[in-house]
């Protein structure tokens, strides 16, 4: 895998102890991406003297976390009113204002905490190229407006308006929506990383944790006993005895170009550095980095049979060059411009692409994620809420409808 994020990340990276030894913790949180130290963080924050340890298989941001296409949004897998259907119009509505004010918990955290991630609130724009596109980019601002929010949090824009933000070829209507920013991943993970183990949590790296149980977890020569344990594995979680079909691992994948020249970088615009994103079948999500790189990713890849997740997957020569395809298509300019990274990961997908937090007091036993591909900001949200569920204090986020939501088990 030769990520973009992982090649220009300039601090050193901290070598970290693995786990040789039994312990004995409060709370003991598996993996270490944005949703295992988000919780950390947020539990220290409301329980400063709790014993917190997080166990990491690889090593911080191996997974989803470290990779993404960091667009930190504040729009879920799931609408509106796919969120009514299962529960009611106020929760839905809820959900969503607590996940669109997630992009200023984020942007007040990373300054408090002095996390630099290149975190830059552009927006994001939502392009059709087609009449059928342009619908579905309607429909999505009708449903918002429909549930009360305004043209503040989304509206469409003309075409001369959004020609001016990014110059996108064909483009045929678009909208706007404020709730994203662009961030580089992988120094917010390690950036958030280095903030927990400030405040007193151990992360262990390169230790498996091959079961879990209620209270105790298992690695394979040792034994982690805690009052609560957390999952939070996303789209490795197959891998864990017993959860094969708790979350399907779907890839999804990126690449990058070399940076722009001033002239490129004239005529596609972009000053702004809006995420972007289109409403054509395959799922397409770009930003343009902080210096200048346009780093396009794409969904589509096929499910591997029996949930299985390999290294080798993080490459994929047919979606990548569908990828590159894409890119040449919505910004003709890159013809000219070197593909310099590609690579790819592993999402967590719940059988209703429904996430969810999950805390049952009794066992000691949560977990946190199912994102699909919007986890970037949803998991700090996830995290704030389990965090309060831990310490139950009846919290107002711990009813959000994503609370122990149930999702069936895939079938394979
Ligand atoms: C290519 C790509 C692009 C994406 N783009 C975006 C985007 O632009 N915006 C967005 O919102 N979302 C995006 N996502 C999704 C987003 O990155 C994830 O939803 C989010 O990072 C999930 O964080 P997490 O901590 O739950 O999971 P992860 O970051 O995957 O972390 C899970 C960790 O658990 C560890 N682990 C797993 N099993 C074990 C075990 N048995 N023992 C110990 N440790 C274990 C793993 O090694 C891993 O480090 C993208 C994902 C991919 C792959």
């Amino acid at each position: 895998m030769n990520s973009y994020w992982h090649e220009s990340v300039t601090s050193t990276e901290v070598e970290r102890d693995s786990l040789n030894s039994d312990l004995d913790l409060d709370i003991a949180i598996v993996g270490a991406g944005y949703s295992g130290l988000w919780t950390a963080y947020y539990v220290k924050k409301l329980k400063p003297d709790a014993r917190v340890a997080v166990i990491e298989s690889n090593n911080v941001g191996f997974g989803a976390s470290g990779r993404n296409g960091g667009w930190c949004s504040g729009f879920l897998p799931m609408t509106l009113s796919e969120i009514e259907k299962q529960h009611n119009r106020q929760a839905a509505i809820e959900m969503y204002s607590q996940s669109f004010a997630t992009i200023d918990e984020i942007e007040k955290t990373l300054n408090s905490e002095k996390i630099d991630c290149d975190f830059h609130r552009g927006g994001t724009i939502h392009g059709a190229t087609n009449a059928v596109q342009r619908s579905r980019v309607v429909e999505e601002v009708e449903e918002l407006h429909s549930y009360g929010f305004s043209e503040d949090d989304s509206r469409l824009l003309t075409l001369e308006e959004s020609q001016a933000r990014i110059n996108i070829s064909g483009l045929f209507a678009a909208s706007y929506t404020p709730h994203c920013a662009t961030i580089h991943p992988k120094k917010l993970v390690l950036g958030l990383a280095k903030v927990v183990e400030r405040m007193g949590v151990k992360i262990y790296e390169n230790s498996r944790v091959t079961e879990i149980n209620p209270r105790i977890i298992k690695l394979k020569n040792t034994t982690v006993r805690a009052d609560v344990v957390v999952r939070a594995t996303e789209g490795f979680t197959s891998l864990i005895k017993r959860h094969r079909r708790t979350l399907a691992p779907l890839y999804s994948y990126m690449v990058a170009t070399e940076p722009l020249t001033k002239s490129q970088r004239e005529e596609i615009s972009w000053h702004n550095r809006e995420t972007y994103h289109d409403a054509r079948n395959m799922i397409i999500y770009v930003q343009i980095t902080h210096d200048g790189r346009i780093a396009f990713g794409g969904r589509g890849a096929p499910y591997h049979f029996g949930s299985r997740v390999k290294p080798s997957y993080d490459n994929h020569d047919e979606i990548h060059q569908r990828i590159i395809s894409s890119m040449h298509e919505v910004f003709p300019v890159t013809k000219d411009l070197e593909v310099t990274h590609r690579w790819g990961g592993p999402l967590g997908v719940p059988r209703d692409w429904q996430p969810s937090v999950n805390y049952d007091q009794r066992s000691g036993l949560a977990s946190l994620g199912g994102y699909v591909g919007d986890g970037v900001a949803a998991t700090n949200l996830a995290a704030r809420t389990l965090a309060h569920l831990m310490v139950g204090d009846d919290h107002p986020l711990t009813t959000l409808p994503w609370v122990n939501h149930p999702s069936r088990k895939w079938e394979v």
